[in-house]
């Protein structure tokens, strides 16, 4: 490799190395498997999102940038989401602020199909895995376990059915979350290799 003269100061980059997608449909245990992957991995940044959806009495006050729809509609103008969208399962807004990951780490978002697909669009190289559910059944019991209403695991089931279809289409990975140990170290082992591959082809 030739060694480059010292250049001018890089300007910070648009965006981060690798950017991680976790999606998939509301109850298959994507946050569960997302905290898991932040402590089997180093180096990686999981974005806070913001959403317009009240606080649940089980959340902790920074699972989220609580805000009512003015002020998530005045960041939209502003420019400040990578990606938002109208949630179907319950119709509140939800949007990924523009990154500010510390440099050198990679980024995770835990966010819907919808997202998803934007991202895509905006970052080809995002790597996309998918959170599919053992069986219908499991779902509803995780939905109806953290405090959904009959009305909602029903809506979002159905929702869920046809999203799983297109979101394994979109998905570079799919992880089936039948086992939370197994799939957090399926999950982990995808990280790892997608990062290995992205230091290999930089380094070409
Ligand atoms: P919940 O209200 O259950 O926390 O989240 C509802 C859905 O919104 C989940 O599928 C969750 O992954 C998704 N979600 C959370 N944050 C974002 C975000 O910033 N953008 C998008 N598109 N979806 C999000």
């Amino acid at each position: 490799m030739t060694a480059q003269p010292p250049g001018p100061a890089q300007p910070a980059r648009e965006h981060p190395r690798t950017i991680f997608v976790i999606f998939g449909v509301g109850g298959v245990g994507k946050g569960t498997l997302v905290a898991r992957l932040l402590k089997l991995r180093d180096h990686l940044w999981l974005s806070r999102s913001w959403t317009t959806r009240p606080r649940r009495p089980s959340e902790p006050a920074d699972a989220y940038v609580f805000v009512d729809r003015d002020q998530f509609m005045e960041r939209v103008k502003a420019g400040g989401f990578v990606e938002w969208t109208e949630f179907a399962g319950n119709g509140h807004l939800y949007g990924t602020p523009t990154f500010d990951a510390p440099p050198g780490l990679d980024v995770v978002l835990e966010i819907e199909i919808d997202g998803a697909a934007q991202i895509k669009q905006r970052y080809p190289d995002a790597v996309l895995i998918l959170i599919a559910a053992p069986s219908r059944q499991v779902q509803a019991d995780r939905l109806r376990q953290r405090g959904d209403d009959e009305k909602s695991v029903v809506r979002r089931l159905a929702v869920g059915e046809e999203e799983d279809r297109v979101g394994r289409r979109m998905a570079n990975h799919v992880v089936v979350n039948d086992d939370l140990s197994r799939a957090s170290q399926e999950l982990a082992g995808i990280v790892g290799s997608c990062r290995q591959h992205a230091g290999e082809a930089r380094r070409e």
